[in-house]
């Protein structure tokens, strides 16, 4: 979200806000973060995979963020950040520390999941917290493909985290350069459900490219969402 009134932000903060704690802070490689929110007011909130939220990252600006994981029970969140260059978004992050309050707006947002057997993912490293929560909540036996592109440095840690997905280097030619001379090379059957997120030109590219012959999906079956685009800020 580009920035706001500043009186605007407190409205959207006190009437959308639920007050938290951050509970842990991991880093996870330099450009990966992956922090911990529990709160009492976190707890019976609409929780779904894929949903949205926003932190206030400064006092006229708001950011969104995707729980990579979230327990309703128990009032908690994580989150992870990529931590690329110095917005308010990412210089926020690196300063949380434990203990540290915060107020987290919604969530939001549509419902990612598409029923059926095979599901592929395809996506930059901001949507590596979205591409943890949906495939946990796949089915057992749900057939799981896909890409994710990153800089170099942070390519191992995601490999951790998202070991059925291939993780690709970024590639000198740009932002889903990678993505797409992998979705070339290796899809070769349309699968039930596609999700793309990031880079918005990538993934403007990437869903064209499914939809499109030979693949031929459905635009309904291809979830879609712009992160972030070049020059932009908070989208
Ligand atoms: C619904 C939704 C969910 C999101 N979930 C996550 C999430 O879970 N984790 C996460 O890390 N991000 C997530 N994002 C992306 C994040 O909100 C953006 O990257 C945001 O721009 C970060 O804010 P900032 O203040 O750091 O940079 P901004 O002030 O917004 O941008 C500053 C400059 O950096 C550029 N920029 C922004 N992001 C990137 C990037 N990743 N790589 C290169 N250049 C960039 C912008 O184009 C702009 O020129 C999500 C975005 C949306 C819309």
């Amino acid at each position: 979200m580009p920035r706001l009134p500043a009186v605007l932000a407190d409205s959207m903060t006190r009437w959308m806000g639920h007050p938290a704690t951050v509970t842990g802070v991991t880093e996870l490689s330099p450009g990966l973060l992956r922090v911990g929110f529990e709160g009492e007011a976190l707890r019976g909130r609409p929780w779904k995979p894929g949903c949205e939220i926003e932190f206030r990252v400064s006092e006229r600006e708001l950011r969104h963020y995707t729980p990579a994981a979230y327990d309703d029970e128990k009032g908690r969140v994580e989150v992870v950040f990529q931590l690329h260059g110095n917005g308010p978004g990412a210089a926020w992050a690196r300063r949380l520390s434990e203990g540290d309050r915060v107020s987290v707006l919604g969530p939001g947002g549509r419902s990612w999941l598409r029923p059926g057997p095979s599901h592929l993912f395809a996506g930059d490293a901001t949507a590596v917290g979205l591409f943890e929560v949906l495939i946990s909540a796949l089915d057992a036996g749900a057939q799981v493909t896909g890409a994710v592109e990153a800089p170099p440095a942070d390519v191992d840690a995601i490999r951790e985290l998202l070991p059925r997905l291939t993780v690709l280097p970024a590639a000198d030619e740009g932002p889903g350069h990678a993505l797409h001379a992998w979705l070339e090379a290796n899809v070769r059957v349309a699968p039930g459900a596609a999700y793309l997120a990031g880079h918005a030109r990538s993934v403007q590219r990437l869903r064209a490219r499914l939809c499109s012959a030979p693949l031929g999906m459905r635009r309904g079956d291809v979830v879609a969402k712009a992160y972030w685009a070049p020059g932009k800020a908070g989208l």
